[in-house]
């Protein structure tokens, strides 16, 4: 198998699933329960919370866990909302935006929101000019992704946070899924950040809502006190407990992977500019670990499943999108041929060069026996 979907989820690292079945055998308390093994499963709990903090640069009390990703998203979007409704009715954005911050957007536009959507430049990163113009007295929140899903365009968090700071009343939230375990995330601008496990060799199923500890929040799940008051339901010690040791490993010889995966990324573009029916989506400011597509008219389902024949794995657009096209190439390139043809390739420190090098091969054969049944119908 060569697996080239590691942005869409990546395989559960063997170290973090012993834990969780570990730590689901020994630690199987309450951990709201008051007796000896409630305090055990709170106590594990609070380890991994302290070294998630360390390692993300933040405090204890500032982390809310969650189902995922998409829950933290939607709990920061709709917590704000609820809590901060007297300041503002408007939210700015971009169009960059992963399906569980667009769909409570458009969600919240249809009750009466203003969705100010800020402008992007030609290589999709957020025009910081365009940003200070769309801010208004009734600017409520920002919502900004560290790094696009789909082609990987990674956002200056910090220029763009600098700008917010001088506006104490507008929230700033940035969705970082695609940001945790493969770049060293400075959160000190940020007021919410979400991101999932998964994507980090953790497991499916667990998130968390990262949310400072002078923002309140209004709960999206209520029912009482769990690890915060921000998000109710019996905590889970080893879902936790595994989160914290996939974040743990996900920087443990970080600049070792990092430094792999731009070499294969060379080799992977090097070999991609040559076959002349591949345009790429991606560009300087997209990170190493997303490349993202276009094959000449070839539908990206075909490839996909003509590449899954050989036991090869890659995304048509990210797995949540609901459209037939990538909104994302779209509105970078203005160029809906590429939008219906893009599929994204991502790679990761597990990845090989002979793995990068018989995708190529393989790739070439589908695309000369595809475009030759497109010329024959
Ligand atoms: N945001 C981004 C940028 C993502 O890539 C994903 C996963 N595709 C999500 C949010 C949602 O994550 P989850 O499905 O784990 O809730």
């Amino acid at each position: 198998m060569i697996y080239l979907d590691y942005s869409a989820t990546t395989p559960t690292n063997n170290e973090v699933l012993n834990t969780f079945v570990e730590v689901s055998k020994k630690f199987f308390g309450n951990p709201n329960s008051l007796h000896k093994l409630g305090l055990e499963a709170k106590n594990l709990i609070d380890a991994s919370t302290q070294q998630i903090a360390n390692i993300l640069g933040v405090k204890e009390k500032e982390i809310i866990y969650t189902s995922g990703a998409t829950e933290s998203n939607n709990a920061a979007i709709f917590g704000v909302i609820e809590k901060y409704e007297m300041r503002g009715k408007e939210i700015i954005t971009t169009k960059l935006e992963h399906s569980s911050i667009i769909e409570p957007l458009n969600h919240l536009e249809k009750k009466g929101y203003t969705i100010k959507y800020v402008q992007l430049d030609k290589y999709g990163r957020v025009d910081l000019e365009d940003l200070k113009q769309k801010i208004s007295n009734n600017t409520i929140l920002v919502t900004i992704s560290s790094i696009n899903s789909e082609i990987g365009i990674k956002q200056d968090l910090n220029k763009i946070g600098q700008i917010l700071e001088k506006y104490p009343k507008i929230i700033f939230h940035s969705d970082i899924t695609q940001s945790v375990g493969k770049e060293k995330i400075d959160l000190s601008l940020v007021d919410l950040a979400s991101f999932s496990s998964q994507k980090f060799y953790g497991l499916k199923g667990c998130g968390v809502l990262i949310k400072k500890e002078n923002i309140e929040l209004a709960p999206l799940i209520k029912g009482g006190k769990s690890t915060t008051k921000y998000r109710s339901g019996t905590p889970s010690p080893a879902l936790i407990a595994s989160t914290s040791k996939a974040l743990r490993l996900s920087y443990e010889k970080f600049n070792e992977k990092c430094e792999k995966v731009k070499e294969l990324n060379t080799i992977l573009i090097d070999e991609l500019i040559k076959i002349k029916e591949v345009e790429i989506n991606s560009n300087k400011y997209s990170i190493p670990n997303i490349i993202n597509i276009s094959i000449k008219n070839i539908k990206p389902e075909t490839m996909l499943h003509a590449l899954e024949e050989n036991d090869i794995y890659i995304s048509t657009k990210t797995a949540c999108s609901s459209n037939n096209y990538s909104d994302a190439v779209r509105i970078l390139t203005k160029n809906d041929n590429l939008a219906k043809t893009s599929l994204r390739i991502s790679i990761s420190h597990l990845t090989t060069k002979e793995e990068i090098e018989e995708f190529i091969k393989i790739l070439k054969e589908k695309i000369s026996v595809l475009s030759l049944n497109n010329n024959t119908k």
